[in-house]
């Protein structure tokens, strides 16, 4: 049996074009012109005004935080439920994440509990649009506007995604996206940080290239200090490949998740990834919650027996070490705790076969029941 991965990247003849011809022309001046292409492709695919390529989804987070002018003495409201990065990079600039726990019926942070979080010191909300689902932004836009704190939207998973029919990475003052191996769209590492605003968008560019003090010429002069975060060329000319076929890529997740719902809706162990009547999801990866954590850890190891690889659900960041300071986080943090621990995110390849599909399902079923 042929091993079946969690993700592999779809990457055809035409993504090897480009790479090879970025590697040919891509030097000097040259390697300019790729980059400004894939970011203004990418911010008319998402339809902001600006988009600011990065090294990888954390930098262009952390180039996002800074340029909000977030730092030491703040917060910044972060999902339990997501991946590190989110925590991280508040912790980078000198902040620190205060955390809120998941809606129950999608698995997004749940609105109704976002004000708990907040206080005087709270400067932004980051919502994260986990596995795919959007989260609900009207409610969490009206929060931050009668707080006045900003948004930071992380569609670090959800590239395509739309909330009641809009992008979702257009709702925040910045969206910020990872080019990773296994998302969906994918330059290796890459990342990108969208926004409307003009002085936003130059001060990431700024930010990338050690806070340089003009963009156009290369005096080596500096007005704070910086990164180095910038994407390279390869990745670009990639990014500017992959993204013309991303409405096929959507397209088969979308299928992919309607053959698992069909083959596991009739199991009452099993909870089936949420889609609210609001969202149209991109199903990064398509997760289920089987009925606890034993069980959920048992169907993980009897897949791998058989070649097929899976992932744990994020365990709640507040549980981490670097966090653990949030003390009541089993009880506060619940929900989220609880997907970590009965969540799998099963294989959700642009290849894979409603066969494949029924093994994996029949390999599940076998160990629930
Ligand atoms: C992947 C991911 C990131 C980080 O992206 P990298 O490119 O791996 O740095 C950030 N946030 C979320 C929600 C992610 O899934």
């Amino acid at each position: 049996m042929k091993p079946i991965y969690v993700i592999k990247p779809f990457i055809d003849e035409s993504d090897v074009r480009a790479v090879t011809d970025a590697a040919r022309n891509g030097w000097g001046g040259g390697a300019r012109k790729y980059i400004k292409q894939f970011e203004e492709d990418f911010a008319k695919y998402i339809g902001t005004k600006y988009a600011v390529a990065s090294m990888n989804g954390t930098a262009a987070l952390h180039l996002a935080l800074v340029a909000l002018g977030i730092g030491k003495g703040d917060e910044v409201v972060v999902p339990s439920l997501t991946y590190i990065s989110c925590a991280n990079v508040v912790r980078y600039t000198g902040a620190e994440p205060s955390f809120v726990d998941s809606h129950p019926d999608y698995w997004c942070m749940d609105p109704e509990k976002l004000e708990e979080s907040i206080n005087k010191k709270t400067k932004a909300i980051m919502p994260v649009h986990v596995y795919g689902h959007p989260c609900d932004m009207d409610k969490i836009m009206k929060i931050a506007k009668e707080h006045d704190l900003y948004i930071l939207e992380d569609c670090a998973e959800s590239h395509g995604a739309t909330y009641k029919g809009r992008m979702t990475g257009t709702f925040g003052d910045i969206s910020c996206y990872s080019f990773f191996g296994n998302k969906v769209l994918t330059t290796g590492e890459g990342g990108m940080s969208n926004t409307n605003d003009e002085k936003l968008c130059e001060d990431m560019m700024k930010l990338r290239t050690h806070g340089v003090s003009s963009l156009t010429k290369s005096n080596y002069e500096f007005d704070r200090v910086g990164y180095n975060y910038r994407m390279t060329n390869f990745q670009a000319a990639l990014g500017s490949s992959q993204l013309r076929k991303i409405g096929k890529v959507i397209a088969k997740r979308r299928k992919v998740a309607q053959m698992y719902k069909k083959h596991l809706k009739d199991n009452e162990k099993i909870t089936l990834m949420p889609k609210m009547k609001w969202a149209n999801p991109v199903y990064w990866l398509y997760t289920i919650l089987v009925d606890h954590n034993e069980n959920r850890n048992r169907v993980m190891e009897e897949l791998k027996k058989n070649g097929i690889d899976s992932r744990p659900a994020f365990p709640s960041i507040p549980l981490q070490k670097p966090y653990i300071n949030h003390k009541k986080y089993v009880d506060t943090y619940r929900i989220a705790y609880d997907i970590g621990r009965k969540g799998i995110n099963l294989p959700s390849s642009y290849n894979l076969t409603d066969a494949d599909v029924g093994r994996i399902c029949n390999i599940i079923e076998s160990v629930v029941n």
